[in-house]
């Protein structure tokens, strides 16, 4: 099978700075595909040069099987793409819109309106078509984006930080019609900073930072080899750590401190709950414990030390 993106090595600079450094990557046809990773990571950087808006430096890129540098206009005519700017005309109303850009691709007259009509039925926005872009809520302007993309029946669907700036209610009817297109076979690409994300609809995902590629795999893959199943927060004065340690040693897959805060990951439930009853038995002082399930951003915070959220 053609990977729906296959590159080699792929590399972007910005002048002195790298902004992607000899990134090695397979999608799959028809899987959802993340880049998690914080702010300044390189994944829209990663994103442009895979939708054409910026040449690559050095490497080889093919989307659809095509050569990014020969075939970018081919390319441009079977993929969609939600930038993060809504690069929407604000001269024209939300069918207009559609209208205008379906033109792009050929498609005019009776089924260019009739293809509007059902994606704007698909991004809840019918009522509004006649409506100017102006007035659409961020939310409202995000689904018309996406119905933008899908005007050309894209193969391959690239959306760079799909939710950002959405309300919750917004944000779930984005991921709702993510997965509804995902069912029908298109491959979707998704940048995000936001570990729940990338958790909810990712069959598979890279965690980058700083323009590299720090792990590959499944959200459970990733969760399993790089943490464990279950993590234990403790807050205990940093001069009590090495006692925590010593008897965690048995059970705990890895640790990381962040000042009084002392995560430890462990195989499953059980071994958290021992953990801290051992602990509270032995008289350690603890200011506060929490047992919860591993999340990818554990994953961060053991590759790269540090949260998502700080970029
Ligand atoms: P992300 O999408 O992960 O937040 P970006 O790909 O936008 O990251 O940016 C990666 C790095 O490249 C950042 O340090 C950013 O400042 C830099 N960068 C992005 N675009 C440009 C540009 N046009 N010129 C110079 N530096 C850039």
């Amino acid at each position: 099978m053609v990977p729906a993106v296959k590159a080699t090595q792929l590399t972007k600079r910005y002048g002195d700075f790298t902004a992607v450094n000899n990134l090695d990557l397979e999608i799959r046809p028809g899987e959802c595909f993340g880049f998690l990773g914080p702010n300044g990571a390189g994944k829209s950087t990663t994103m442009k040069m895979i939708y054409g808006r910026t040449p690559i430096t050095s490497g080889e890129l093919q989307v659809l099987g095509l050569d990014t540098k020969t075939a970018m206009r081919t390319i441009k005519s079977r993929i969609g793409v939600i930038p993060q700017e809504d690069s929407l005309d604000p001269d024209f109303s939300v069918l207009e819109n559609l209208l205008v850009y379906g033109r792009y691709f050929g498609l005019k007259g009776a089924p260019a309106r009739q293809r509007a009509e059902e994606l704007l039925a698909f991004v809840q926005l019918t009522e509004k078509a006649k409506t100017n872009v102006e007035a659409l809520s961020g939310g409202m302007k995000r689904r018309l984006v996406i119905a933008r993309a899908l005007m050309n029946r894209p193969e391959l669907l690239i959306l760079d930080e799909p939710s950002t700036g959405l309300d919750p209610q917004a944000r779930h009817l984005v991921w709702s019609r993510m997965r509804t297109l995902k069912a029908q076979g298109v491959t979707l690409l998704l940048t995000t900073h936001y570990m729940d994300e990338a958790a909810q609809l990712c069959d598979r995902l890279v965690i980058v930072d700083k323009g590299q590629v720090l792990a590959l795999g499944t959200p459970q893959e990733l969760m399993a080899q790089h943490a464990g199943a279950w993590a234990l927060e403790l807050r205990v004065a940093p001069e009590q750590h090495a006692t925590v340690l010593q008897r965690a040693e048995r059970v705990a897959t890895a640790h990381e401190a962040i000042g009084d805060l002392l995560v430890i990951y462990l195989p499953g439930q059980a071994e958290a709950e021992g953990l801290t009853h051992e602990l509270r038995s032995t008289g350690v002082p603890l200011q506060g414990y929490q047992a919860r399930p591993t999340t990818l951003e554990d994953v961060f915070l053991r590759l790269a030390g540090r949260s998502l959220q700080e970029g």
